[in-house]
C-alpha cells in the first residue's frame, strides 16, 4: 500500500481525471486545496517535533478552510497582522492560543492585537523594535511579551525572504539582554524567537541550523523563559528531482542547534504545511510557434501566481488533459502584457492543445495569498478537497469585485 502521509505530494501523484472534472466544473483559472493533505502535513511536521509547539504560520495561506483544516489537525496559529489574527479566531482559533509577531506594526494592527490581549492573557506579542514596547504601553498592553532576535544570520531560497541578518527583522542579537530586562520591568516577557528565512531544503539546514544555535545561546543568558519560538522556513522540493527535507535529521538539527533549555520549543512552519496540497488549474487559450520557441498561452498569470515573476520560481506543470502525449520543451505564458508574466521557459510538458488543462503546481503557499486584480482580473476561485469531496471555499470574483471599492 501506497504511504499515506509521504514527505511530498508531487504534481504527478495527483489523480488527472479528477483534476479535468474540476476544471469543467468550476473553469479556470482555480486554484485547488487539499485539506487532507493539509492536516496530513501539519501532523507529519508535529510529529517530527513531539514535545515541541508547532504553530501554522498564517500568512502562507489564509483561507478560513486551511485554518480550519490546521485547528482540526490540532495546530495552533502564528499571524503577522490584525487581518490574520480576525481570520484565525473567525476559524474557530482560541485568542489565547495565538501568537502575533509585530514587524513594524501599524497602528490599527496594535490597536486590535491589544484590544484582543485586554480580554484575552493568554495572547503573545512578539516584538521586533523597542519602538513596538512604546507603543504598546501606551495602549495600556501590559501582557505577554516575545523578543524577536536577529541572529545575523540570514538563511533562504532567495534573498527577498532571507530575513534573518537583515536589519529589518528583530532585536540586534547583543541589544537582547538588555531590551529583556526593560521587557520584564514592564511587561511579561515569556519567550524569544527568530525566523531566520524561507525555504530551506537540506542545503540550507546547517546554516538554518546556525541561526537557531543562538537563539538558544540567547536563551540560556536571557533565562527564566516559557519558550524559544525557532520560526519557519522548511522548504519543499518544488523542483521534481529535488529530495524532500528529511524531517527527522532536521528535528535532530534543529534539537542539537538550539541545545539545553528549559523552555518549551516553538516552531512556525508556514509553506511546508500547505505548498504541495495546492495547485492551480489553468485553460490553453492560445499556441503560437516562434522561430526559437513554442510559446503557450493560458488563462493564469502573474496575478494569479507571483511567484515566478517575482522570486524565479520553479513551478511543475503537467498537461492534464493528455498526460500521455510526447513532451516538448515549450514557453509557458499569462495574458498580462509584461514579459514578466512567465510561468516557464523551455519545459518540456505533454503536447497541449487550445482547450487543454494545465496544472502549476506546489502553489498552496504564497499562491492564493500573493493573487492581485493586476489587469482587472477578477481573482480565481478556491475548491477545497476533503474526504473525497469538493467545494468552493472562495468563488470566483466577479468583475464588478474588481470595481466595488471605487467611488
Ligand atoms: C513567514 C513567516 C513564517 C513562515 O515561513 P515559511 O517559510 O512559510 O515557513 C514563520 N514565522 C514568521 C514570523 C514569518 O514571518
Amino acid at each position: 500500500m501506497a504511504d499515506p502521509s509521504p514527505a511530498v505530494r508531487r504534481l504527478a501523484d495527483w489523480d488527472t481525471d479528477r483534476l479535468e472534472s474540476l476544471a469543467d466544473e468550476y473553469d479556470t483559472p482555480l486554484y485547488v486545496i487539499d485539506l487532507d493533505r493539509v492536516k496530513a502535513n501539519y501532523r507529519r511536521f508535529s510529529a517530527a517535533f513531539p514535545d515541541a509547539r508547532v504553530m501554522y504560520a498564517a500568512k502562507a495561506h489564509t483561507g478560513r478552510a486551511v485554518l480550519e483544516a490546521v485547528l482540526e489537525a490540532g495546530g495552533t496559529i502564528e499571524c503577522a497582522a490584525w487581518g490574520e489574527l480576525k481570520r484565525s479566531i473567525d476559524a474557530g482559533a482560541g485568542p489565547n492560543t495565538l501568537q502575533y509577531t509585530a514587524v513594524n506594526p501599524p497602528a490599527h494592527d496594535l490597536d486590535y492585537a491589544t484590544d484582543l490581549g485586554a480580554e484575552n492573557p493568554g495572547l503573545t506579542v512578539t516584538i521586533g523594535a523597542t519602538d513596538t514596547l512604546e507603543r504598546l504601553a501606551e495602549r495600556g498592553y501590559d501582557g505577554r511579551i516575545a523578543i524577536r532576535i536577529n541572529p545575523g544570520i540570514g538563511t533562504g531560497h532567495h534573498e527577498k525572504v532571507a530575513t534573518g541578518a537583515d536589519a529589518k527583522f528583530g532585536i540586534p542579537y547583543e541589544e537582547v539582554p538588555e531590551v529583556a530586562e526593560r521587557v520584564r520591568a514592564e511587561f511579561d516577557l515569556v519567550g524569544l524567537h527568530a525566523h531566520a528565512g524561507s525555504g530551506v531544503l537540506t542545503d540550507g539546514l546547517a546554516e538554518h541550523c546556525r541561526a537557531i544555535s543562538r537563539v538558544g545561546e540567547m536563551a540560556r543568558r536571557v533565562g527564566d523563559l516559557e519558550f524559544v519560538d525557532v520560526g519557519g522556513g522548511y522548504g519543499v522540493p518544488y523542483r521534481e528531482d529535488e529530495p524532500p527535507l528529511d524531517l527527522e535529521r532536521t528535528a535532530e538539527m534543529v534539537r542539537d542547534a538550539v541545545g539545553e533549555i528549559d523552555a518549551q520549543l516553538k516552531l512556525e512552519p508556514g509553506r511546508y504545511v500547505v505548498a504541495d496540497a495546492g495547485l492551480i488549474l489553468s485553460t490553453v487559450n492560445t499556441i503560437k510557434e516562434a522561430p526559437d520557441t513554442t510559446v503557450v498561452g493560458i488563462d493564469a498569470s502573474l496575478a494569479t501566481l507571483i511567484r515566478p515573476a517575482m522570486f524565479g520560481s520553479y513551478h511543475p506543470m503537467v498537461n492534464v488533459t493528455a498526460p500521455e502525449r510526447d513532451h516538448h520543451p515549450v514557453t509557458v505564458g499569462g495574458p498580462v502584457c509584461t514579459s514578466a508574466d512567465v510561468f516557464a521557459h523551455d519545459r518540456p510538458v505533454a503536447r497541449l492543445e487550445r482547450g487543454d488543462t494545465l496544472a502549476i503546481g506546489m502553489a498552496g503557499s504564497y499562491g492564493y495569498e500573493l493573487a492581485s486584480q493586476f489587469h482587472s482580473q477578477p481573482r480565481p476561485a478556491e475548491v477545497a478537497l476533503e474526504a473525497g469531496e469538493d467545494r468552493i471555499v472562495r468563488r470566483r470574483e466577479s468583475l464588478e469585485d474588481v470595481t466595488r471599492v471605487e467611488q
